[in-house]
């Protein structure tokens, strides 16, 4: 964590990774037990099995021509890695397509999900959280991106809007919130426990 800048408050100085706000939108529990009250990660099969089949797809990726994008030419930015001192905030960009229309250039963000269940709203803003990296880091507007689903092989078209833009700053303010009172969140649904990794950690819950 960085605690660089003395104009912020200390709320402010928690630097957070995009996957924290992903998963803090699916459990508050996830970043809780990273950060406040660190456990041992299990490697999942679904974890292992995720990195090789990102590797693929990168293999398959550099192949695939850009109409599938909706566009005619481009160059693609594998795990682009972006900062932001104002948001606090950082991340690894599975893909970055750069674009050139009437004569300015465009960045659109993509990330693979390995789901065939359609785009969940932590997927989304997770994206939103991208675009926004890549807004500050370029200093362009970037308006939409696209989550790609493995299985199903479909692209989701997702518009990054002003809201979501102000949930997940919102969203960062608790997650800093929640670390520096360490305060045990609820979940937001117990329906998603069954499938997750940390629930040996919430006795309560079963
Ligand atoms: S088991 Fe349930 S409550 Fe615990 S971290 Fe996972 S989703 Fe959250």
């Amino acid at each position: 964590m960085s605690h660089s800048s003395k104009s912020m408050s200390p709320v402010q100085q928690l630097e957070l990774n995009v996957t924290d706000l992903k998963q803090y939108l699916y459990c508050p529990r996830i970043p809780y037990y990273f950060y406040v009250m660190p456990v041992p990660r299990p490697i999942t099969y679904k974890m292992q099995h995720g990195v090789q089949e990102h590797v693929e797809l990168d293999r398959l990726e550099r192949r695939r021509g850009y109409r599938s994008y909706g566009l005619t030419e481009g160059q693609r930015l594998f795990h682009l890695q972006i900062k932001s001192e104002t948001l606090g905030l950082y991340g690894k960009l599975d893909l970055v397509i750069t674009y050139e229309k009437k004569g300015a250039v465009h960045y659109l963000p993509v990330e693979f999900k390995h789901t065939e269940k359609g785009v969940a709203a932590n997927a989304k803003y997770q994206l939103a959280a991208y675009a926004m990296l890549l807004e500050e880091h370029f200093q362009v507007p970037v308006d939409e991106g696209i989550v790609y689903q493995i299985p199903t092989k479909t692209y989701n078209i997702i518009k990054i809007t002003d809201p979501m833009r102000k949930y997940v700053k919102d969203s960062l303010s608790m997650i800093r919130r929640m670390m520096l009172e360490e305060t045990f969140p609820d979940p937001w649904s117990r329906f998603r426990c069954a499938d997750c990794e940390f629930r040996r950690y919430c006795n309560d819950i079963h």
